[in-house]
């Protein structure tokens, strides 16, 4: 099955990077959100991302790629399409909702994915009618930048499935990785521990934030500093992915630093909200 148009749920940071890179590719895309005003957001803030390609020569009509993205309210406008991509906020409630929404509103022969960082895809496929057709479509941060997609199979995947999505991902000038359905993926497995690890040092007064940043860039190659990446993922879903490890595998190295609970609860979320371990505000 060769995908000609694609339904994005969530407009925030990766939803609005999916719905980019998919217009830029040549789909038809429509995008929702619950938010009248993250819509508006993700309007802007793809309009600039492509007026920023325009300016260094890699673009030359965005206007046409822009005409090729619905924004909508209703996640009804998703019933034609041959993808629906959930990418909403990283809670099992909110997804496991969104995901019976979209089965009973999508072609039987549809693919639901998810973006999740972190949740089981198995538990995902189990609220569809059609599990077969539920895969995982973890993207990176930023989406227009970023080379890889992690493809997480569910247990029920079927393979028509898979190479389909691969396929799409291909398509969008990624990179698709494929691996097998456990909490974190191998991404978030990986990065996360290394994230909240970072934070500890911080919590205990070890080094400042840019000491640490400056420790793992330098010293270890890395191209962001793990505090700065947490900011620019957003720190509460970089709380959320622990909070899956840690429940998942039931093992006390995966609990959440203190700190990153705190920023959390203060809504210092990084760079969405303006403050997180560094401030953007200024
Ligand atoms: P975000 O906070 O920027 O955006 C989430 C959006 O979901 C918001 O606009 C919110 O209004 C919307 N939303 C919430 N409930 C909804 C609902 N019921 N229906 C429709 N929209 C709803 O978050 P994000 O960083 O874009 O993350 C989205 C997903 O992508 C999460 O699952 C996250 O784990 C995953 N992800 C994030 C990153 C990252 O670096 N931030 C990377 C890869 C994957």
């Amino acid at each position: 099955m060769e995908i000609q148009s694609v339904g994005v749920v969530g407009a925030g940071q990766m939803g609005n990077g999916i719905a980019q890179v998919c217009a830029m590719a040549g789909l038809s895309v429509v995008l929702t959100d619950v938010s009248s005003k993250a819509l508006e957001k993700a309007q802007a803030t793809i309009a600039n991302s492509l007026a920023r390609l325009v300016k260094k020569g890699q673009l030359s009509d965005p206007d046409a790629v822009l005409s090729r993205i619905v924004f909508s309210n209703e996640m009804a406008d998703l019933a034609a399409v041959d993808i629906a991509i959930e990418a909403a906020t990283e809670r099992l409630e909110i997804k496991i909702d969104i995901l019976r929404q979209l089965s009973a509103l999508v072609r039987p022969e549809a693919i639901i994915a998810s973006n999740t960082s972190s949740i089981s895809l198995t538990v995902l496929a189990a609220q569809v009618s059609q599990p077969q057709r539920a895969i995982g479509m973890h993207f990176m941060n930023p989406v227009p930048v970023m080379q890889l997609v992690e493809i997480i199979r569910a247990l029920q995947t079927d393979d028509a499935t898979h190479a389909a999505t691969v396929a799409l991902a291909e398509r969008l000038g990624k990179t698709p990785v494929s691996v097998n359905d456990a909490p974190g993926f191998v991404s978030n497995r990986v990065l996360m521990p290394m994230i909240n690890e970072a934070v500890f040092c911080l919590y205990e007064g070890i080094a400042t934030p840019e000491a640490i940043d400056t420790v793992m860039k330098l010293g270890m190659n890395h191209p962001i500093g793990p505090l700065a990446l947490a900011d620019l993922i957003g720190l509460d879903t970089c709380l959320a992915i622990m909070d899956v490890l840690y429940h998942e595998f039931r093992d006390s190295k995966y609990r959440a630093c203190p700190l990153l609970v705190q920023k959390v609860a203060a809504g210092h979320l990084g760079r969405k909200s303006g403050q997180g371990f560094y401030r953007y505000d200024q």
